[in-house]
């Protein structure tokens, strides 16, 4: 199968892309030049309307995305292009970085559960990076009385984990740790009341599901081989039952490594196809030049055994059987 769409990439509307040249219209005349058929610009969005955005998202808001619509309009007939976004899931604190009303503002959204970088947001302190957290608090209280608590709360939550690692004994492990939290941020992602409605709303993936984010890429098949078939399964049912796609997205894929047969993300498309779960695709590109990673998408589609049908509908004029 061949895959002609791309609807998760960022340009220069994300704070994370580094490539000035990854305007709106460099993005869609290098997929006319791909021979894509369905494009769609996926930038990092908070909802400005929901609170509770981190200071990096904080900047990243729809109406600013919403500038590159212009552009997307100027595209030559060849090419279908959707005004998307790649929103966010703060699993500590259950909440969604998409309210329903701002998701009628795109034509599809993608939701991530696994920006496990994004400590005590997506995924809370190692338990001792905690512990040690709550000892300095306690320690500068006793030290400096005087000190308002959430002065003091504000100082002890300024320090890194980085920077606190080396004061700590890692007892925890990480493998598992972010496995379950994953496993957990996934459930409770199907089953938060705002991702059900926007799944009923406007086509909704699940971005990236169980990759990891924030550890080398070495290490992300060995962690993702905590998380037995049996509930990869049973995550991806959930995800059906309210209609949430599975994304399968080239960048991570690659990270993984390209020994499909070794590559643990394999096995989670597999469980989601079983699951009866539609997919998309998406290079999760930074830049112009690794829009071209969209290929690796074939292979990931031949090896699963993908037909039209298992495509989410609205993509699947961008697809070659
Ligand atoms: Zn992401
Ligand atoms: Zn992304």
């Amino acid at each position: 199968m061949k895959i002609l769409h791309d609807v998760h990439n960022h340009n220069i509307f994300s704070n994370c892309c580094n490539d000035n040249s990854a305007s709106t219209d460099a993005f869609v005349a290098r997929e006319v030049e791909l021979g894509n058929k369905i494009f769609g610009l996926s930038n990092h969005i908070w909802d400005e309307s929901v609170k509770g955005a981190s200071y990096w998202y904080s900047k990243q808001t729809i109406t600013k995305a919403e500038e590159a619509k212009a552009y997307l309009a100027k595209a030559p007939a060849s090419l279908k292009c959707l005004f998307g976004a790649e929103s966010e899931y703060f699993h500590c604190h259950d909440r969604l970085g998409m309210s329903v009303e701002g998701a009628k503002r795109f034509d599809y959204m993608l939701i991530p559960h696994s920006h496990q970088h994004m400590r005590n947001q997506v995924l809370w302190d190692l338990p001792e990076i905690q512990e040690m957290r709550a000892k300095i608090a306690a320690d500068v209280a006793a030290a400096l009385p005087y000190l308002a608590e959430d002065t003091v709360k504000v100082m002890a939550n300024a320090l890194g984990e980085a920077h606190l690692k080396k004061y700590v004994e890692q007892k925890t492990d990480l493998g598992k740790y972010m496995a379950d939290a994953a496993v957990k941020s996934f459930y409770d992602l199907c089953a938060n009341e705002t991702f059900i409605k926007i799944c009923a709303t406007v086509p909704t993936s699940i971005a990236h599901p169980f990759a990891f984010c924030g550890i080398p890429n070495e290490i992300k098949n060995s962690f993702l081989i905590n998380i037995p078939d049996e509930v990869l399964y049973d995550c991806f049912t959930k995800a059906k039952a309210i209609g949430a796609y599975c994304e399968i997205n080239c960048a991570a894929v690659t990270e993984h490594g390209m020994d499909l047969e070794a590559n643990q993300l394999i096995r989670v498309f597999k469980n989601a196809k079983k699951a009866g779960c539609q997919f998309t695709f998406g290079t999760d590109s930074h830049s112009v030049k690794s829009l071209e990673i969209i290929r690796v998408g074939d292979t990931v589609a031949d090896t699963l055994g993908l037909t039209k049908a298992d495509i989410a509908e609205y993509l699947q004029d961008g697809v070659e059987e």
